[in-house]
């Protein structure tokens, strides 16, 4: 029997992109996901319906995860729905760019409060239950900026750089409680926030094309079937960088 199936997730941001896919592959393992959006609704609804298509429940539910009052309302609702959060993917996150000289405070703030604020805060929402169970999968969606700088600007890369340091931190104080903590650090997948965001090619990319968002699913899974890696980061970059 699939270790997974049964299982309760949170995947932030799963109305698109890269977080619909983990969510759906977590529902292809017989798990039961919450998908959180933050302002599309519709396409929340249609990742919800291709995890009920599969067999298994699954919750819209709405949230900036940047706000602590949003993030515990929240994980209230989906407990009381679907029961304790066992699995927890940190994928929101918002893709930022300027001239080096024209990054304005506001600017700084907000990236820093979606991008890594908000994997802190549904983290330590989501803990309580998983240390009562002695079980738990958190996986960190950081990016290879986080390793070369990338083609992004200073307060993404700081922000996706800062995973890493949090991943380590509670890989640390979990590991003897059954609750594993890992990165992943993808690039450049083909979602909305490369093509029309950033306006990206995949020049940069040694393999010559974009990832696929399933590629970065499936080692999604693999983090969450493995007890026995923690605080380790894989890259998904199609060669971009070598760790
Ligand atoms: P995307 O297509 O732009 O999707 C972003 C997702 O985040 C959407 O579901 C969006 O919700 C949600 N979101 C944004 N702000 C939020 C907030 N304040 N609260 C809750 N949800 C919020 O992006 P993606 O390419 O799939 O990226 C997913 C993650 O992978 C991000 O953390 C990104 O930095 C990282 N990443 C992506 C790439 C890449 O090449 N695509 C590379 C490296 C890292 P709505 O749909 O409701 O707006």
């Amino acid at each position: 029997m699939n270790q997974l199936c049964g299982k309760i997730a949170l995947v932030t941001g799963a109305s698109r992109g890269i977080g619909r896919a983990i969510a759906v592959a977590l529902a292809k393992e017989g798990v039961d996901v919450a998908v959180n959006y933050f302002s599309k609704a519709d396409e929340a609804k249609k990742t919800c319906v291709a995890i009920t298509d599969l067999g298994r429940k699954s919750l819209a539910v709405r949230a900036d995860v940047s706000l602590s009052a949003e993030v515990a309302q929240m994980v209230k609702s989906i407990e009381r729905k679907l029961g304790t959060i066992q699995i927890l993917v940190n994928n929101a996150g918002i893709v930022y760019s300027a001239s080096l000289d024209k990054i304005p405070e506001e600017d700084w703030d907000r990236v820093i409060d979606v991008n890594l604020k908000s994997a802190f805060l549904v983290t330590q929402a989501v803990l309580p239950g998983m240390r009562n169970d002695h079980w738990g999968r958190i996986v960190n969606i950081s990016s290879v900026a986080a390793q070369t700088g990338g083609i992004t600007a200073p307060p993404y890369v700081a922000s996706k750089a800062g995973l890493w340091g949090l991943t380590h931190s509670y890989a640390t104080l979990l590991v003897k409680e059954g609750i594993t903590v890992n990165t992943v650090a993808p690039a450049l997948i083909e979602t909305d926030m490369i093509t029309k965001g950033l306006k990206a090619t995949s020049a940069h990319i040694p393999v010559g094309r974009f990832g696929t968002v399933e590629e970065v699913a499936d080692v999604v899974v693999m983090l969450v079937r493995n007890g026995y890696m923690t605080g380790q980061t894989v890259s998904v970059n199609g060669g971009w960088y070598f760790t």
